[in-house]
């Protein structure tokens, strides 16, 4: 299938993190990208979805109305199993309203100091959404499975990477290059199974599914 080719594409966060990996995984697209930094004055959009997939719509519906470009939005997290599936959609804002990573991973190991490490399972989930003039044209979602471990491992990557043990490799997100992250990432996945579903409806192969 041809490259998305002429697209001013709006990707609506400010997350520098996740900037980097959905530059790098849109690297192929001709595609022009604008993020929120862009335009500093626009009100944030009210996140108070109970699903990732509720927030990446809600973002993408409005970020996409106020632009009047076509919006890819992602909305993610790591869920625990011992957390009752915390932080979930309320990861980026764990620790509370205006805290950082290394206030977040500490408050997440704080909160595991009781579990076994067998029962650290936990998963990184993402939605994708695109929308269009409001409406949205598009969503995909991907997952990473791991455990969560008391010491930090890695420099690379961004949020709970280096407390996020990938299952099956002995390896923490912040341990994996770009690349390979991108590969297998929760992310990753999204971004590549939207990418062809978005390349559909912007050629008018496909109606967009809230057109019809
Ligand atoms: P959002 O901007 O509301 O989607 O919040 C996402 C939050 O989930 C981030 O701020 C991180 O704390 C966490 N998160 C999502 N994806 C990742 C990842 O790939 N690595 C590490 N943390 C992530």
């Amino acid at each position: 299938m041809d490259a998305l080719s002429h697209v001013s594409l709006l990707v609506a966060t400010m997350n520098k993190g996740k900037l980097r990996e959905v530059q790098s995984l849109l690297a192929g697209e001709s595609v022009e990208i604008a993020t929120l930094a862009d335009f500093p004055d626009w009100p944030a959009a009210v996140e108070d979805g109970e699903t990732f997939e509720d927030n990446a719509r809600k973002k993408a519906i409005y970020y996409s109305a106020l632009s009047g470009r076509i919006t890819l939005t992602d909305d993610s997290g790591l869920v625990v199993d011992a957390l009752d599936g915390g932080p979930g959609v309320y990861s980026a804002r764990f620790a509370g309203p205006s805290c950082d990573d290394v206030e977040n991973n500490r408050k997440l190991i704080q909160m595991l100091t009781d579990v076994p490490q067998a029962t650290r399972t936990a998963r990184y989930c993402c939605t994708v959404a695109v929308a269009r003039s409001g409406k949205v044209i598009a969503t995909a979602s991907g997952t990473l499975e791991g455990c969560v471990i008391d010491e930090p491992r890695g420099q690379r990557g961004f949020g709970y990477d280096p407390h996020f043990l990938v299952a099956e490799l002995n390896e923490t997100a912040a341990e994996l290059t770009p690349e390979h992250k991108n590969r297998i990432s929760h992310r990753g996945q999204a971004l590549r199974a939207i990418l062809p579903q978005l390349r559909a409806v912007l050629r008018g192969d496909v109606a967009a599914p809230d057109d019809s």
